[in-house]
C-alpha cells in the first residue's frame, strides 16, 4: 500500500476536496497528487494544473509522479450538464478516454472511475438492482454509462484494473456540490444553521438515493483496496446510503433545529429526479468487499448541523 502513487483529477470538487484528504492520510501526503483545471481555494504544495482533455499533458503526469492509481473525477454534473448537453459529452467522455489511454501506456494500475443512480431511468422502476436496464434521461447519465461500458471493454481487453462506484447524492459540509440534482440535500443545512428559510428546487415528497460523505469515503476506498478477485462487477456498483425526500430530511433536521422552515417549488431538476429511482438494491457491493453504511438519517443530519455551526462561527449561539 505504501508504494502508491495517486492522482486524483478533479481535486478541488465535492468529493475531490474531501477524497484528496482522506487518501493523504491512508498513504501519506506527498503520496497523493492532486491537480484540477483551476486553482484550489486553499494553497497545496501537491497540486498541479491539469486539463483532463489535454491526453498528452496527462500522460507527462503520470510519467513525472511515477502513478500508479488514478482517481478520476472531473465531469460535468446531472443539473450542470442539461444547459449544454453535447459539450457535457465532449467533456465527460474525452476526459475519460484520456485517463483511459494514458493509464494503459504508462502502466497504471488501478483506476476508480465514479458512475452514478443517473445511469438508471424510468425502467429501473422505483428500485434499480445491479442489472436493472439503464435507460438515462440526461446527458449526464449517458455519459455515465458509457463510461461504466468503457470500463468493462478497458478491464476485459487490457486487464486495466478499474474499479467504479455508482454514488448516489453525497452530502457533505466540507465542500459544496457542483450543480447536481441532489444537491438541495446540501444547500438546505446551510440555510438551517444560518437561521434562514430554504425555498427547496424538489417536491417535498421526491425520494432519492443518498449517501454521507464519511460513508462515500469509506466505500471508495474499501473498494480499491479489496483484493482483485472480489471485485465482480467491472462496470459499476451500485452503492446505497439512505433514501429520503425533502419533506423528510426537514423533519429530521426540525429534531435539532425546530423552527426551521422550508417551502417548496420544483424547477426543471424535478423532472431528472423523477427520472431516477428511488431506492438503489447493493447487495453485490456487500457481498463481494463487505460494504455497510454507517449512518442513519438523524445521525447524519446531527454531524452536519454540528460540524456547519463550527464552519459558520455559530457553536456558542
Ligand atoms: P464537482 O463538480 O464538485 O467537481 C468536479 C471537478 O472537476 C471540479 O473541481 C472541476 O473544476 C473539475 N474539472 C472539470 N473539468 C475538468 C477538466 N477538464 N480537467 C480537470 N478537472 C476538471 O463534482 P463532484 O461532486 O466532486 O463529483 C466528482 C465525480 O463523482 C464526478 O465524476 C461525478 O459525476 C461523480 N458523482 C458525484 C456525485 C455527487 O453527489 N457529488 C454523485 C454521483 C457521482
Amino acid at each position: 500500500m505504501k508504494s502508491e502513487r495517486i492522482l486524483i483529477i478533479g481535486s478541488n470538487g465535492q468529493i475531490g476536496s474531501v477524497l484528496s484528504r482522506y487518501l493523504r492520510g491512508i498513504y501519506g501526503d506527498d503520496r497523493v497528487i492532486a491537480c484540477d483545471i483551476k486553482q484550489p481555494v486553499v494553497q497545496d504544495p501537491y497540486f498541479e494544473i491539469l486539463d483532463a482533455t489535454n491526453g498528452k499533458r496527462l500522460s507527462e503526469m503520470l510519467r513525472k509522479h511515477k502513478v500508479t492509481q488514478v482517481y478520476h473525477l472531473a465531469a460535468i454534473l446531472s443539473a450542470k450538464g442539461e444547459q449544454d448537453p453535447l459539450r457535457t459529452w465532449d467533456i465527460n467522455m474525452q476526459t475519460y478516454f484520456n485517463v483511459l489511454e494514458a493509464s494503459r501506456e504508462n502502466g497504471v494500475r488501478k483506476i476508480f472511475y465514479p458512475s452514478s443512480i443517473a445511469v438508471f431511468g424510468a425502467h429501473a422502476n422505483g428500485i434499480a438492482e445491479q442489472y436493472s436496464f439503464l435507460d438515462p434521461s440526461t446527458v449526464y447519465g449517458i455519459s455515465k454509462a458509457a463510461g461504466e461500458n468503457w470500463s468493462n471493454y478497458y478491464f476485459k481487453r487490457y486487464g486495466l484494473d478499474i474499479r467504479s462506484l455508482r454514488y448516489p447524492g453525497i452530502i457533505s459540509h466540507q465542500s459544496l456540490p457542483g450543480g447536481g440534482t441532489t444537491d438541495y440535500a446540501v444547500d438546505i443545512f446551510h440555510k438551517a444553521v444560518k437561521g434562514e428559510h430554504f425555498e427547496c428546487f424538489l417536491s417535498a415528497g421526491t425520494t432519492l438515493p443518498m449517501i454521507y460523505m464519511s460513508d462515500a469515503m469509506d466505500a471508495t476506498v474499501r473498494l480499491m483496496e479489496a483484493s482483485k478477485d472480489k471485485v465482480c462487477v467491472r462496470t459499476s456498483y451500485n452503492l446505497s446510503g439512505l433514501s429520503f425526500s425533502p419533506k423528510q430530511l426537514a423533519s429530521s433536521i426540525r429534531k435539532f433545529i425546530p423552527d426551521f422552515a422550508i417551502s417548496y417549488k420544483p424547477d426543471f431538476r424535478q423532472q431528472i429526479a423523477d427520472s431516477w429511482p428511488q431506492h438503489i438494491d447493493d447487495t453485490f457491493a456487500r457481498k463481494d468487499w463487505g460494504w455497510r453504511p454507517a449512518y442513519t438519517l438523524d445521525k447524519m443530519t446531527e454531524e452536519m448541523i454540528v460540524a456547519l455551526r463550527k464552519q459558520y462561527d455559530l457553536i456558542h449561539i
